[in-house]
């Protein structure tokens, strides 16, 4: 039996320009219902669109970053539905002549590095959002009506719930970083629409493509896969098939459920748009636009590994927020210890921070590079270190004046330790009858009592060191 799940995605995004796509109105997130609405995006009599020029910039910027051809003439199209979340009865979008075409996006993959095939990425206008009451009743909110969008059109390159996943997770630190979207599924601002079927790759058959909507977190894409593979087999397996379909993600049951049959493309009854010229590119417009562009994670996180020789798993995580990769390379121009930075950052301080992409953390990298100089010059131990560090989150005081004031320094002075060593002895006497008996578990017991009878203060190696001394004796 050899099953391969196939995997492709549609994705949505806003972008964040200051206005909307066709008109002057503010692109802003929430805020009072129908204050943000104008006779062109209310689709009122008269009411001529005007392409906003940042739209074009931002999607040549995601086009480049996507490593896809940016076209030189593309065209709007109308997508005809009938719903009220569309005064227009059509939606303005891109048909068969997109801006962008043919890219791709390197994840790592079930088996190694992977290119997920772009089709395309077309620019299109959000609609509105319907608000359904308790009392049965649907509200209408136009001002997300008209915000723009793009619509990313993977290839079914992807063979797992993880590889999606990863592929989003992907996509969303390389748009944050180009500052064109905020990518917050939870907000709306980047939505994502699956396909998936699975091939029984012996019989050379497969199941009709599923659909799958109302994905509102990765890890609810990734499980939806999965549950869909399993469906999809039980099918094969069963020698059934079904006619495509769309189903709905329940977050709540772990499951999805059936929508409906699907729609096919003719129903939208596409036509060009004739109240918007073509776009048309050149060459200039396209390299000013790349020679603007940040530096990109995968970029960044080669050269983490390069310049601070820091393991890849490391330089991937901390290039994945653009505030994560400042604060890291902030920290190393003032403390050379690099893989110290690194292992410190990826450990005790992400492990107290909710939000990588929002990171944010309440002291400077002074203060940073100076704790961990603390450390590297034994003035404080690591357990100490991290005692300190959790001060840090939670007071904001600078790490030497919590040091000071708990004095915490280090105790190196060895008859300082002998005393606390010799106390801890004579209070447990069978412990050295238990050592010598071949128990040498007991070491670490009795480090650990000196520890903390040294409020954690000695320093270890010295305290190893005189224990083995004694026990020997
Ligand atoms: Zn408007
Ligand atoms: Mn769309």
């Amino acid at each position: 039996m050899s099953y391969k799940t196939i995997v492709g995605l549609e994705i949505h995004v806003e972008l964040s320009t200051e206005t909307k796509a066709f008109c002057s109105c503010k692109n802003e997130f929430g805020g009072e219902p129908n204050t943000r609405v104008c006779p062109v995006c209310l689709a009122l009599p008269g009411g001529m669109p005007v392409l906003n020029e940042n739209v074009v910039n931002y999607t040549i910027m995601a086009g480049l970053a996507l490593n896809c051809n940016i076209e030189k003439l593309s065209k709007f199209d109308r997508k005809n539905y009938f719903y009220p979340d569309l005064t227009k009865g059509y939606q303005v979008t891109q048909d068969d002549m997109p801006i962008c075409t043919e890219g791709y996006l390197e994840i790592e993959g079930d088996r190694g590095a992977k290119k997920v095939g772009i089709y395309k990425i077309q620019m299109e206008e959000d609609t509105a959002k319907s608000l359904h009451t308790d009392s049965d009743e649907t509200l209408m909110d136009y001002n997300r009506c008209g915000v723009p969008l793009i619509e990313i059109v993977s290839k079914p390159d992807m063979n797992s719930g993880k590889e999606a996943r990863l592929f989003l997770e992907k996509l969303k630190s390389t748009l944050t970083y180009l500052g064109i979207s905020d990518c917050k599924m939870e907000e709306g601002s980047l939505r994502c629409d699956v396909n998936v079927n699975v091939v029984d790759e012996e019989k050379g058959i497969k199941t009709q493509v599923t659909e799958v909507k109302n994905l509102n977190s990765f890890r609810g894409v990734e499980k939806a896969i999965d549950f869909e593979t399993k469906r999809h087999i039980e099918l094969l397996e069963k020698g059934e098939d079904e006619i495509k379909t769309t189903r709905r993600w329940d977050d709540v049951n772990n499951e999805t459920i059936l929508m409906r049959v699907k729609y096919t493309v003719a129903d939208y009854r596409f036509a060009p748009e004739g109240d918007l010229p073509q776009v048309v590119i050149d060459e200039e417009k396209i390299e000013k636009i790349r020679s603007e562009m940040p530096e990109l994670p995968d970029k960044k996180s080669a050269r983490f590994q390069e310049e601070y020789s820091i393991p890849q798993y490391d330089a991937e995580i901390l290039t994945s927020s653009q505030k994560l990769a400042l604060f890291y390379e902030e920290t190393a121009e003032k403390f050379d210890d690099y893989n110290m930075v690194s292992n410190w950052m990826m450990t005790e301080v992400l492990r107290r921070v909710e939000d990588v992409e929002e990171f944010e953390v309440p002291f400077s990298t002074d203060d940073f590079a100076d704790l961990l100089k603390a450390i590297k010059t034994n003035t404080i131990n690591n357990n100490v270190g991290k005692k300190v560090l959790r001060e840090m989150f939670e007071t904001s005081k600078k790490p030497m004046d919590i040091i000071k004031e708990q004095g915490l320094s280090q105790i190196t002075d060895t008859s300082e330790i002998e005393a606390i060593v010799n106390k801890v002895i004579a209070t447990n006497p069978k412990s050295i009858e238990d050592y010598n008996a071949g128990k040498t578990r007991v070491l670490g017991f009795l480090v650990g009592l000196v520890m903390k009878e040294s409020r954690g203060k000695a320093n270890p190696q010295i305290v190893n060191q005189l224990i083995m001394e004694k026990i020997k004796k």
